[in-house]
């Protein structure tokens, strides 16, 4: 009749929502995978590499304007990041769209 007699009760049988499904499972590792992509940082890692400047107007960028300066993906699939920077090209944002607009 005690608080904690009836606790036990309770504890002996599993909650149905305690056990992870199979469907539950999946979705925590697509998740996982999801949350995983964008944590690799190209840009900044294309701005080391190649310097924070653009490549085609050779305007020079610094810590206080350096968002002015974006990764172009140079065979146009922002997906292809090879870790050596060969498919990224840093733009100005003046470059960058100059270099979408007129179409390859
Ligand atoms: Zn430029
Ligand atoms: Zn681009």
């Amino acid at each position: 009749m005690s608080l904690r007699s009836s606790y036990n009760r309770k504890a002996g049988r599993p909650k149905p929502e305690s056990v992870p499904s199979a469907e539950e499972v999946a979705r925590d590792v697509r998740r996982m995978k999801y949350e995983q992509k964008p944590a690799f940082n190209y840009r900044a890692l294309s701005l080391e590499m190649h310097g924070m400047i653009c490549a085609k107007c050779a305007r020079e960028f610094d810590e206080t304007n350096k968002r002015e300066l974006t990764v172009h993906h140079i065979d146009g699939n922002d997906a292809n990041n090879p870790t050596d920077g060969s498919n990224w090209e840093n733009l100005c944002i003046h470059c960058h769209e100059d270099a979408h607009s007129r179409g390859r």
